[in-house]
């Protein structure tokens, strides 16, 4: 099995990328932009030039996360990415639209032109991490960018409903048949800690994340609570100021790699 490797296509001949990082769901809104987000952000504190590109393209919610509203920049030869505050390079949807409230109401193949134009046109200065946030699910987009770009390994985030069916398993298995490693998984939304008693609440029942871990041999990554902090830092543009420790055992993974 595995990938016909002849579909990857080669970065800007300006870029410079070691590491690709996908960033994968069996679904939308489990929190993976947000997983994304906190992964490059954990990069730069630890002293790693991060960037960010967003594949998720009908749901771009990187941008929003970092605070980032300017209009991409470049020419035919190349593409600019923003800079977050903190100095991560970011490539999104958002950032070629007119207005970044419009839909994007473009068919697979397009879509997945766009997502193959961040990785080839846009010019990535100097990236010891790029996250890659992926376009969720196992359908058409997802296996085009999956072909299209050379991912060192995927992180795999599900919360606990997702966890007890099929869809985090599909993923899986699609990493596995193109043979890209599988890092870890993300539980998240795992529990809420009780503001009163600190005790900590099961929202959407046991995890089954272990189990699943374990019948395809890799490693939970993190479990990540359901935190308002969080919600509002995203909300308001400032994931980069959030504090958050969750996603340190991810983090010592990526640096082994
Ligand atoms: P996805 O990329 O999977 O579609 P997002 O990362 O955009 O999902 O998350 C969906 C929404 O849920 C966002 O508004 C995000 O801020 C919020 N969210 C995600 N994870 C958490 C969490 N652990 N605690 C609080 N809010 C969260």
């Amino acid at each position: 099995g595995g990938a016909p490797t002849s579909f990857i296509e080669k970065p800007h001949e300006m870029s410079s990328i070691r590491k690709v990082i996908g960033v994968v769901s069996g679904k939308g809104g489990v929190g993976k932009s947000m997983v994304t987000s906190m992964l490059a952000v954990l990069a730069n504190r630890r002293g790693y030039n991060s960037a960010v590109l967003d594949a998720d393209v009908t749901g771009p919610s990187i941008p929003k996360a970092f605070g980032i509203h300017e209009r991409a920049t470049g020419g035919e030869w190349g593409m600019f990415p923003a800079r977050s505050k903190m100095g991560i390079e970011v490539m999104s949807v958002n950032m070629l639209l007119e207005n970044e409230t419009d839909p994007v109401i473009w068919r697979g193949p397009i879509i997945a032109d766009v997502v193959k134009q961040f990785w080839t046109t846009v010019i990535w200065s100097d990236v010891d991490f790029m996250f890659v946030d992926m376009p969720p699910g196992t359908g058409d987009v997802p296996l085009t960018v999956f072909q299209s770009i050379p991912l060192d390994g995927i992180i795999i985030v599900a919360s606990p409903q997702e966890l007890v069916s099929v869809i985090v398993e599909k993923a899986v298995n699609m990493a596995k048949m193109m043979n890209i490693p599988i890092l870890g998984l993300v539980e998240n939304m795992s529990y809420l800690t009780c503001p009163d008693c600190g005790k900590q609440i099961k929202l959407f029942g046991e995890s089954h994340i272990d189990e699943i871990a374990e019948k395809y041999g890799v490693p939970v990554l993190a479990k990540i609570p359901v935190d308002p902090a969080l919600a509002k830092a995203v909300d308001a543009g400032a994931v980069e100021l959030f504090e958050g420790d969750w996603m340190d055992g991810a983090m010592d993974r990526l640096e082994t790699l």
